[in-house]
């Protein structure tokens, strides 16, 4: 079972990971962006993790609804609605349960991943973080690890689509080749799933 202790863990790998990798995260976005995105979430998890400490909430879904709020008020970019909805919705869905199953988790982290997709319109092959988002929870049913492989297999295979979503769609065919900087970020937020599991 995964309690609140997890999902705080989960928080603070994350924010460890996007520290050590906001350059590359904003290196990806400089010819496709407006390179800000490892600056973007770099602020935001920062911020996730000290209201997490000043708040400490006692549920996985009190754990993840905040740290969404605190995306969505902290980021400015496109990325902090979305990643903020993201852990809002799958904080919603996991409800004021004191302890969750790994299954539990996998349906509430696809209501986030859904509503990701309903807020930004983004259909799976639009070069976004829903490319890593999507292969992820397909295989949370194998477990954590081999989520975390099918996020990073996601976010490679970005690299020759065409972007169709937000701002690297405005390069038309000039955003074939590059990986999405979301996506890659994705395979950050999924591989410190697996890292807070101890995998
Ligand atoms: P901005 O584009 O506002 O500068 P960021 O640079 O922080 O924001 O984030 C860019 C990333 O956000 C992209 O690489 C892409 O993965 C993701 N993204 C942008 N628009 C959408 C969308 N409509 N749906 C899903 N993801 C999106
Ligand atoms: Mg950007």
């Amino acid at each position: 079972m995964l309690d609140a202790d997890f999902f705080r863990r989960w928080m603070t790998a994350t924010a460890a990971s996007v520290e050590r990798e906001a350059d590359r995260l904003t290196a990806l976005d400089s010819p496709i962006g407006d390179a800000d995105h490892g600056s973007n979430l770099r602020r935001g998890f920062a911020a996730v993790t000290a209201t997490l400490e000043k708040e400490a909430p006692d549920t996985p879904g009190g754990v993840l609804t905040l740290a969404g709020r605190q995306l969505i008020s902290t980021v400015g970019g496109a990325s902090g609605p979305l990643y903020g909805t993201l852990l809002r919705r799958t904080g919603k869905a996991l409800g004021d349960a004191s302890e969750v199953s790994e299954a539990d988790f996998a349906a509430a982290f696809r209501t986030g991943i859904e509503a990701v997709t309903t807020l930004g319109g983004a259909a799976p092959g639009d070069k976004t973080m829903v490319d890593a988002l999507l292969p992820a929870v397909d295989a949370l049913g194998d477990g954590f690890a081999a989520a975390r492989t099918a996020a990073e297999e996601g976010a490679v295979a970005t690299t020759p689509l065409q972007a169709r979503k937000g701002r690297a769609s405005y390069l038309g065919e000039r955003s074939i080749g590059h990986q999405d900087p979301g996506a890659t970020s994705s395979a950050l937020l999924v591989a410190a799933l697996a890292e807070a599991n101890g995998d």
